[in-house]
């Protein structure tokens, strides 16, 4: 019998779905059993021809349509998706592994609240008027064409709506391609935009590993190329799309602080690291992976960290009381396993977990590390799973600058009940996505994205708008034309 997941065919182009079984097989995993659920098939040369002609030929249509006209399509897809909350929530569930408890709550809702928000948006984008005297120079907020949109395989169904709700809202269309690992919600996505009333060809959705994004990005149709994604990856595009001169969006990777002062409530600063290195079983770019604690609370801080992720669920995540998922590939849990064997190597003190856990699928313990030094390479490189560095420090300047002290730039957080040293440390530190008391909320209202290696532009927010708009500007004359001669 055919599994739910089994999607009606691997692409969703020009409104409909379409299939070319030519296209190399794609596998489409379980993460908490290892068993396969679905298959997809990359798409080939000519489904990515199928897929940029038809983007291409439906944006003008819908640039001329009013932004509220636009919009209103954007919100009845919230609607929907917000409906259908518990199937796509299962869906993403059986697309990456995490668990129920999650995706109930993080991912459609969160798709349809970036449906909701740009769709609200798309009518008050407009120029403005610049008076020159007599003359005058008007400006007009222009859609850029066609965007290429690739997401990394965390969150499926929230990348495919952070990319293509703004784009849409400005006017562009898209032609999204999914991570080979997670290739199932994003179809969902460009079907419910479609009942939506999304013209046929705004939204089109196809299968594929780097090859075919590669052959996305260099297409001189494109314009603009928002990725989520690793640095590696991130440079290579960027890379591609500079020579063909496209905008980018580029949303990377991170290796983020968070820092916490002797004064911190414990428990509050307990559950921001909890959150910012546990959830969706550490598999989330802007985490806080290198957790400083200040001497004179780290060993209370530990204690409170072990006895509260002792707490954490593994199992079923189909089973709402999971809280814990699995890693999202056998190949992503060994290269997690790799970097706990690394850190116990490198001499780092193993707080809990530390090993994969005795059961069926891709499962890796909540780890915490602690006395973590600097050089370490667990503190250095980007894990993504469920390994906590906790390090030690002494003074504000010294914290700032070690926090400083590397490539990424994505988040940061500081955990303090001084307001002053707060605003302050967070002004100190280089990160696009910060927070005070806090980690890892992630807002539509709220700019998201990271400075020096972990990206360029800002996805949600009205920040967004910027990234998928040009202005043109129109000078006026009411006079004659002077001229030399
Ligand atoms: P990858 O960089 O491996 O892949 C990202 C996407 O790019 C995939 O769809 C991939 O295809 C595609 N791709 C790979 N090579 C090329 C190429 N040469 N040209 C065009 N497309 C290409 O990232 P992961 O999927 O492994 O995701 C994890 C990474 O994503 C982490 O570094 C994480 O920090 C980052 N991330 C960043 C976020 C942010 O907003 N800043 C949010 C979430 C994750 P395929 O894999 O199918 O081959």
């Amino acid at each position: 019998m055919t599994h739910p997941a089994q999607p009606k065919a691997s692409h969703f182009i020009n409104g409909e779905y379409v299939e070319d079984t030519a296209g190399t097989p794609i596998p489409v995993i379980y993460a908490a059993t290892g068993e396969q659920i679905a298959t997809v098939h990359a798409a080939t040369p000519a489904i990515v021809e199928q897929a940029l002609s038809t983007a291409k030929a439906a944006q003008k249509a819908w640039a001329k349509m009013t932004g509220t006209e636009r919009g209103r399509i954007l919100r009845r897809a919230a609607d929907i998706m917000r409906e259908r909350n518990h199937d796509l929530s299962v869906l993403e569930t059986y697309d990456t592994g995490k668990p129920l408890q999650e995706t109930l709550v993080a991912d459609a809702t969160s798709g349809a609240d970036a449906l909701e928000y740009f769709g609200g948006l798309a009518g008050s984008l407009t120029g403005e008027h610049i008076p020159m005297g007599e003359d005058w120079v008007y400006t007009v907020r222009e859609a850029l064409g066609l965007c290429v949109g690739i997401g990394a395989w965390n969150y499926p169904t929230q990348i495919a709506c952070w990319k293509g709700a703004p784009a849409l809202a400005c006017g562009n269309s898209m032609v999204f391609k999914p991570s080979e690992t997670t290739p199932l919600c994003a179809l969902k996505v460009a079907e419910i935009l479609h009942e939506a009333g999304a013209p046929a060809g705004i939204y089109n959705v196809i299968q594929g590993m780097g090859e075919v994004g590669g052959a996305l990005v260099t297409d001189p149709r494109v314009d603009k190329v928002s990725l989520t994604g690793s640095v590696p990856t991130g440079k290579k595009v960027y890379a591609a799309a500079a020579e063909g001169m496209k905008h980018v969006t580029m949303e990377l990777g991170g290796k983020s602080p968070l820092i916490i002062f002797d004064d911190a409530d414990i428990d509050n600063a307990v559950g921001g690291a909890i959150n910012g290195n546990f959830y969706s079983s550490g598999q989330v770019c802007s985490n806080g992976t290198r957790v400083f604690v200040q001497k004179g609370i780290k060993e209370k801080f530990l204690a409170r960290l072990a006895e509260r992720t002792g707490n954490a669920i593994l199992g079923d995540p189909m089973d709402e009381a999971t809280s814990f998922g699995p890693m999202v590939t056998e190949n992503q849990m060994n290269i997690v396993l790799g970097y706990i064997e690394k850190g116990k190597e490198e001499g780092a003190r193993l707080i809990c977990g530390g090993k994969r856990a005795d059961m069926d699928g891709f499962f890796v313990e909540p780890t915490v590390f602690a006395d973590v030094t600097d050089d370490m390479t667990i503190a250095r490189e980007e894990i993504f799973g469920p390994v906590m560095s906790v390090l030690d420090f002494d003074t504000e300047e010294e914290v700032v600058a070690r926090a400083n002290d590397t490539e990424f730039g994505l988040s940061a957080g500081v955990f303090t009940k001084d307001f002053t040293r707060a605003h302050r440390v967070i002004g100190n530190l280089e990160a696009g996505s910060c927070f005070i008391n806090s980690y890892n909320d992630a807002p539509v209202e709220a700019p998201f994205g990271g400075v020096k290696a972990s990206g360029v532009g800002r996805e949600n927010s009205k920040e967004a708008i910027k990234h998928f708009s040009q202005v043109k500007s129109v000078y006026v004359r009411m006079g004659d034309v002077e001229a030399a001669f």
